[in-house]
């Protein structure tokens, strides 16, 4: 069985032929997961108990002639900050190296209840701060198609296993760009749905007003399977929309013809580049598939990563408060005060990012800065979702790099948090504004690097995006120009 080439269809299929049990299936998974992550280290543990058992599930539907569920046996990795009952959560931080929660985020229960099977959990940076993945307590991640390379982040791992064929899918978080950009890096396709379609349960939390959780697949099918399993109202994160969850896998496979397609003017100023030149090829792809390209404007992009990361690192702040030593985290030796204590397990425990992160938000939230910095970047933040607003009236979809290079050298922006901070240039402003939007491969750079192409889409119009998205696949992508 070629591990590395399966889909969800295809699995599906093997299944209800019986070419091979779900309990097989898992079982060479697992085995060939672990095996190959010595290549790229994307998994931080494997879970097989937990996936034999969900397996044995399908296969007993199976046997009962019952519908064993829309992803049937499907092998899947779980980024870890996202819960899992009973599996280690460390969220790739010292702190919760050791932290077994007691419960289920909801979408992997609910990827689970479709007939899922969770190999493991992968790599990231820590609490999923960071563009690299090099952020991780637990060593980084190697980029499966250029090893002495980065795969992105945060979501590295995620992004590494679905490229490496480990996982067939995955799911990632994203609060800045880290599934979009791992995705591009990694030459897979990763989405970020719009803020509130997939329930945040059990994500553990960043930045509250831009976590998303988000699919990885190897084509635009599957991830729009995977989100049509697990988005929807859940009671338990009351942040999470009632809007209806369309079959995205089955409006796919449409006409894109007559489509109105913007460029921000913005985005393209910069980009005399390897990576500009692809994604223009892509652009030329959506041409002649019929759609119709518009000059646009999103004029306060240039205020887009001084306000994201005033308004994440204010977030982070807050939420990472929780990390005491008094509840689930590893305690530090006792000091002699409470104070002490808490001085101790967080100075140990946390790594330089993300204490940098606490002391930048707890600064920006200060009284006397608070409306200097943390107010205005609100405002901004509302003008950049405007601006998409206003765009999406004249548009139906909008198109831009994920990012303005491809994958990098491990330890190569190690020393320059700024320059770090700087790739995230066209993914932040999707997440302000709350919108869908995707990271599609588009090609490879002379060296064979991946390439991906961004597509964004007004509030709930996953299906709009992904039909874009799924035309661009289908008629070959850049490499059939
Ligand atoms: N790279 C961005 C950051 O460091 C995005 C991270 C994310 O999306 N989780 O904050």
């Amino acid at each position: 069985m070629d591990l590395a080439a399966l889909t969800i269809d295809r699995i599906r299929r093997g299944l209800l032929r019986r070419e091979f049990s779900a309990v097989e299936l898992a079982t060479e998974a697992l085995r060939f997961a672990e095996a190959e992550n010595a290549r790229t280290n994307a998994y931080l543990h494997f879970c097989p108990e937990r996936a034999l058992g969900a397996a044995r599930r399908v296969d007993e539907k199976l046997a009962r002639s019952e519908d064993p569920g829309p992803l049937a046996g499907m092998p899947v990795a779980v980024k870890d900050v996202i819960c899992t009952r009973g599996v280690r959560t460390t969220c790739g931080s010292r702190l919760l190296a050791h932290y077994v929660p007691p419960y289920d985020a909801t979408a992997v229960l609910r990827l689970e209840e479709a007939g899922g099977v969770v190999l493991g959990k992968t790599n990231c940076d820590e609490f999923a701060m960071g563009s690299s993945n090099e952020n991780s307590a637990f060593g980084p991640v190697r980029n499966p198609v250029a090893p002495d390379r980065v795969p992105g982040g945060s979501s590295g791992g995620s992004a590494a296993a679905v490229a490496q064929g480990t996982a067939v899918v995955a799911l990632g978080s994203d609060t800045g760009g880290s599934i979009r950009q791992p995705a591009s890096f990694c030459g897979v396709v990763g989405v970020t749905p719009t803020y509130g379609r997939v329930s945040r349960y059990g994500l553990v939390a960043f930045a509250s007003s831009l976590d998303h959780i988000g699919p990885f697949a190897r084509n635009v099918r599957d991830a729009a399977r995977l989100l049509g399993v697990i988005a929807g109202r859940d009671e338990l994160d009351s942040t999470s929309a009632f809007a209806p969850v369309p079959d995205y896998a089955a409006l796919l496979d449409a006409q894109v013809r007559g489509a109105k397609v913007g460029l921000p003017r913005e985005y393209y100023a910069d980009l005399a580049s390897e990576t500009g030149d692809l994604v223009y090829r892509g652009v030329e792809v959506l041409k002649r598939l019929g759609c119709q390209i518009r000059d646009i404007s999103l004029p306060h992009t240039g205020y887009a990563i001084a306000c994201y990361y005033i308004i994440c690192t204010a977030e982070a702040s807050s939420n990472l408060a929780r990390y005491d030593g008094a509840r689930y985290t590893t305690r530090a030796k006792e000091g002699e005060t409470l104070i002490g204590m808490y001085r101790n397990t967080r100075g140990e425990g946390f790594g330089a990012e993300c204490k940098r992160r606490i002391m930048l938000g707890t600064y920006v939230l200060s009284s006397g800065y608070y409306d200097a910095y943390y107010l205005k970047a609100q405002k901004a933040r509302t003008l950049i979702a405007r601006d998409f607003s206003g765009a999406f009236q004249q548009v139906d979809a909008i198109v831009t790099p994920v990012s303005p290079f491809p994958a990098f050298k491990l330890g190569e922006k190690l020393d320059d948090p700024l320059e770090m901070y700087l790739s995230d240039i066209y993914t932040i402003t999707g997440d302000l504004a709350g919108i869908p939007c995707m990271s599609v491969p588009c090609g490879r750079t002379a060296a064979g690097l991946p390439v991906g192409m961004q597509i964004l889409a007004n509030h709930f119009d996953e299906a709009g995006m992904f039909r874009l998205a799924d035309a661009f696949e289908r008629a070959g992508g850049v490499e059939a120009l």
